[in-house]
């Protein structure tokens, strides 16, 4: 069609059809655009005007050379396993510039179980939100093409709500969880050629090893154990670390009920259905191990015929996630603290202390930190003694205020604005979206005409729980 190439792959869809169902998306009958990510889309090579791209993204239109298909997988969601997960409201539309492209949201596949296989427009303006922002702020994560209204409704919990498609671009969408799906089958063979598959596309330097499996184990432990680290340094929470939400490629993927840390508290947690805290902010790096310790399980077979011999060297793998990542978190700390390696971490440790005990947000300590004088540090205390004499300390040891600029954002995507962007979306009105959208871009600069998006919710608008992108 004339003005409407993307040069699409297929990688996966060569993959065995016991992988995936071919599924074309129905398509809506009124469909907007509300954001398109053109920069995105050069990067990618994709030339659309934004009518062909609404066409395709949408679900309308199946451009060429597009071959949609929903991905099986399975999931241990909070500790239980469930067999068969599977692209319930996604379909990959196939590869471009060897990244995947989704849509999420486009209509039912056969992986829908109960579900509409439809997506809010909430969800979908968050995902768009909070991915760009985590890619600005240099974190590996899925990006965000395009958000898309579907001009219909969709039943929800809170009633009919306004429905939208997103379109998400990953490394790949390959997670442990595909994984756990053909080896809860006992699938050996598809097993070996997933892991040749994942091995190709994103540990190509493994390719070819003596102990390829094993390497990949290592590869994605490592790739896990920094990615952590690095969440944990900006006050990331995923929310819902379940395997099938765990991406082999290391980028963070699924961003429902994520949030980002206000007053600091290693037990902090959003999630509304996270009661009892196992994805808090500091359970993450155990949470985790526990993920890469199923993903272990199921290279079992292709790591040793003896099971008692692939156990030993799997687990001797799994043995080095906390030594990775307690350097790469000390590193990532070093850094917002601007603290060179021959400071005491003690520094660091009475710092983050002084901050939970007085319920100081952790973005805006870290802000006046790095760019404030120590007034300005001090003034988000009540009671200033222990920060004073915590700054005297600090200051004798020269940190590097340059470096700090680099690594503590100015702004983060906070939930109450998230919260009032989409409450304005809802009500047809994008441009409080468009605008965050935009600040978000520059986390690290400080910009005059976004300076309002620094400040904390006031009381009232205070969110206390995030909820999952269904
Ligand atoms: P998530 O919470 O996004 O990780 O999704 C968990 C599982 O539920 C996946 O298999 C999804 O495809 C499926 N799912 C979520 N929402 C829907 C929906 N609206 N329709 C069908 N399946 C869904
Ligand atoms: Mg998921």
């Amino acid at each position: 069609m004339q003005g409407m190439q993307i040069p699409f792959e297929n990688t996966y869809a060569r993959l065995p059809e016991r992988f995936f169902v071919r599924q074309e998306p129905d398509g809506f009958a009124h469909p907007e655009m509300i954001q398109w990510n053109a920069s995105l889309a050069e990067e990618l090579g994709i030339k659309l005007e934004e009518s062909n791209a609404l066409a395709i993204f949408s679900g309308n239109q199946v451009a060429e050379g597009s071959a949609p298909l929903a991905q099986a997988y399975s999931g241990h969601q909070f500790g239980g396993f469930s067999p068969q997960l599977g692209d319930g409201r996604a379909l990959l539309l196939g590869e471009v510039a060897g990244r995947d492209i989704q849509l999420k949201g486009p209509g039912p596949t056969a992986f829908s179980r109960r579900g509409d296989g439809k997506s809010a427009l909430g969800p979908v303006l968050r995902e768009y939100l909070v991915s760009e922002a985590m890619h600005a702020l240099g974190v590996p994560t899925t990006r965000a093409l395009a958000a898309i209204a579907t001009n219909e409704s969709v039943l929800r919990r809170e009633g009919l709500v306004p429905g939208g498609v997103f379109t998400r671009v990953a490394a790949s969408h390959v997670r442990v969880g595909t994984f756990e799906y053909l080896a809860a089958r006992r699938d050996t063979d598809g097993l070996a050629i997933l892991a040749d598959y994942v091995i190709t596309r994103h540990y190509p330097e493994i390719t070819g090893t003596d102990a390829p499996h094993i390497a990949l184990l290592e590869c994605v432990l490592r790739a896990q154990a920094r990615l952590i680290a690095q969440w944990m340094s900006l006050g990331f929470i995923h929310g819902v670390m379940n395997t099938d939400n765990m991406a082999i490629s290391g980028e963070t993927i699924d961003y429902g009920p994520c949030a980002f840390m206000e007053a600091f508290h290693p037990k902090c947690v959003f999630s509304a259905i996270d009661t009892q805290g196992r994805y808090a902010w500091g359970n993450q790096p155990e949470m985790a191990l526990w993920n890469l310790t199923r993903f272990a399980e199921t290279l079992l077979p292709l790591i040793d015929p003896n099971l008692a011999v692939a156990k030993e060297k799997a687990e001797s793998t799994l043995r080095k996630f906390q030594t990775i990542f307690e350097e790469e978190y000390d590193r990532r700390f070093r850094a917002k603290f601007g603290l060179s390696n021959n400071v005491s971490p003690e520094l660091i440790e009475q710092g983050l202390a002084i901050l939970e005990k007085q319920n100081i947000d952790y973005t805006l300590f870290f802000r006046e930190l790095s760019w404030g004088e120590d007034d300005a540090v001090a003034n988000l205390f009540e009671d200033t003694q222990a920060i004073h004499q915590w700054l005297s300390d600090w200051n004798k040891s020269a940190p590097n205020t340059q470096a700090m600029r680099c690594t503590n954002p100015v702004l983060i995507p906070r939930n109450h604005q998230i919260e009032q962007a989409l409450q304005a979306a809802y009500q047809g009105d994008y441009a409080p979206f468009r605008r965050l959208s935009r600040a978000l871009e520059s986390p690290f600069e400080i910009q005059k005409e976004f300076s309002d998006l620094e400040s904390l919710p006031k009381t009232e608008e205070i969110v206390p729980h995030t909820f999952c992108g269904t």
